[in-house]
């Protein structure tokens, strides 16, 4: 409990000027002795540290500055004396600023008169202070000096802590944020394998539909065939007997003949294309020219529907890539269906050219022509335009020929004016090679559609086989 000393300092806390609009940092003043508030009131008036004066709370005894700690706790520094009410009510103070307030951000420096009552040692072993100053040896500067010190840490703690506090915010954020999107995940993976499971029993049931397709159609095919080939050698033996005799009978005998014809066509179709609906087609790829493929075609056509004109506009070096049976079967369909859907004497024309990077084959007719509302569906299985009702037919022959041309990786497009005819464009890859090397001997006799019937699919039988055509 010394007196206050000369003091001889104007020193700065920083190189900020005062602003009088920060807040003063309170720094608390604990002694029974007033000379000891007088003097540190006198040093700290004129201080300032980063730009922010000092303002002195005062308190005379450990039990006022209780209270005072109590109702505000962000003081950040604490002068404390030692011997006061009893001579050791600063120590218990700082006990009680320590373990009963919580308070472990002020900063106390303990200021003593009497060191041999509380050795430093002792005192800063024992107790959560932060300095220890004999009143003797703290000058102006000193008071100074460790009051900036103890401001400093006082910062850098309570800086800390808010950090952590925002940390520990945001972890918690961070987690309602995890368990939210967990939660997410976890419903869309639920919703998904629901969806999993639906498109199973979907593809499931769809393959056994496609089985009992498949079956049936072979039982059609096999249990069909016997008699249709009876009625068909029947009906010729009586063509043969009635030739002469009977002129009228012998056109019947054709009739019955002709549906015979078309039903075997029919079947032929329909497990042509479930075969390659059902991926069991392999195709056998190569470089072929494709104009020659369209001649034979044609001179197929000229006998078997001599109706119709028919001319080509072909481009003779142009070769594509895929499978010639396949592609044959193409053609051959969509000559087919020109010479049925468009009227007798008038011309059916088929065309090659380079188109960009493709080929093109263009199979034109002056037909019925397609009704604009059909055209996006007249690749669909089973579509019929109902301009062509009437004429015999299956709606399979478009489908067969779209999805031999997507497995060549090609398109095959439509463009129609309703009485005025129909082009049909099939896109293919062209040969990668320099010509056409490897030119499909292709087969005599391509069945196509026949004039008064629906797709014939080529080969005996019928079967498609992903062949060079031979
Ligand atoms: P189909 O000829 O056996 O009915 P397609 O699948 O070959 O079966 O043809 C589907 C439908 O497309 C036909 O029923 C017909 O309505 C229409 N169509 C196909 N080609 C032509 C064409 N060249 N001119 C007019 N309509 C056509």
């Amino acid at each position: 409990m010394t007196g206050a000393r000369k003091l001889a300092l104007k020193p700065r806390g920083d190189k900020r000027a005062p602003d009088a609009k920060l807040e003063p940092w309170p720094i608390l003043i604990v002694d029974d002795d007033e000379q000891v508030h007088q003097m540190t009131r006198v040093i700290l008036r004129d201080l300032d540290f980063q730009g922010r004066p000092f303002k002195c709370i005062e308190a005379t005894s450990a039990v006022e500055a209780a209270a005072i700690l109590d109702l505000q706790p962000e003081i950040p520094v604490v002068l404390l004396d030692v011997v006061m009410e009893t001579p050791d009510a600063g120590l218990r103070l700082v006990r009680h600023i320590r373990e009963e307030l919580g308070n472990h951000q002020t900063r106390i420096i303990l200021r003593t008169g009497q060191p041999g009552d509380a050795p430093e040692r002792d005192v800063v072993l024992a107790y959560d202070i932060n300095d220890y100053k004999s009143k003797a040896e703290l000058t102006a500067q000193k008071m100074f000096t460790a009051v900036v010190g103890a401001l400093r840490a006082w910062i850098d703690i309570t800086t800390i802590e808010r950090l952590n506090k925002q940390l520990s915010e945001l972890n918690d954020s961070l987690e309602d944020k995890v368990s939210e999107r967990t939660a997410a995940l976890e419903e869309s993976n639920r919703a998904l394998a629901r969806s999993k499971t639906r498109a199973e029993t979907a593809l499931l049931r769809e393959t056994e539909a496609k089985a009992q397709l498949r079956q049936f159609l072979s039982m059609v095919s096999h249990e069909f065939r016997t008699p249709l080939a009876i009625i068909d050698s029947s009906a010729q033996m009586l063509r043969i007997r009635v030739e002469k005799s009977d002129p009228g009978g012998v056109a019947r005998l054709d009739t019955i003949r002709g549906g015979v014809q078309r039903l075997l066509g029919l079947i032929d179709t329909c497990l042509a294309d479930e075969q390659l609906d059902s991926g069991r087609i392999v195709l056998h790829e190569k470089s072929f020219a494709i104009a020659p493929m369209i001649e034979v075609a044609l001179a197929h056509y000229r006998v078997a529907a001599p109706t119709h004109l028919y001319s080509t506009r072909t481009e003779p070096e142009l070769a594509v890539w895929g499978d010639p049976g396949m592609v044959a079967l193409v053609i051959n369909n969509l000559v087919g269906n020109a010479v049925k859907y468009s009227p007798a004497g008038s011309e059916i024309t088929v065309g090659s050219s380079q188109d960009g990077s493709d080929v093109a084959i263009t199979v034109e007719d002056q037909g019925m022509g397609i009704p604009a509302e059909d055209l996006e569906h007249i690749f669909e299985r089973f579509h019929r335009a109902p301009n062509s009702k009437g004429i015999p037919g299956s709606g399979i022959g478009l489908h067969m020929v779209r999805q031999i041309v997507e497995m060549h990786g090609g398109s095959v497009t439509v463009e129609s004016r309703l009485r005025k005819g129909s082009r049909f464009t099939v896109r293919l890859r062209p040969s990668p090679g320099p010509g056409a090397e490897g030119i499909c001997p292709v087969r005599d006799g391509l069945s196509g559609p026949t004039p008064d019937d629906t797709v014939v699919a080529p080969g005996a039988g019928g079967k498609i086989s992903g062949s060079d055509g031979g």
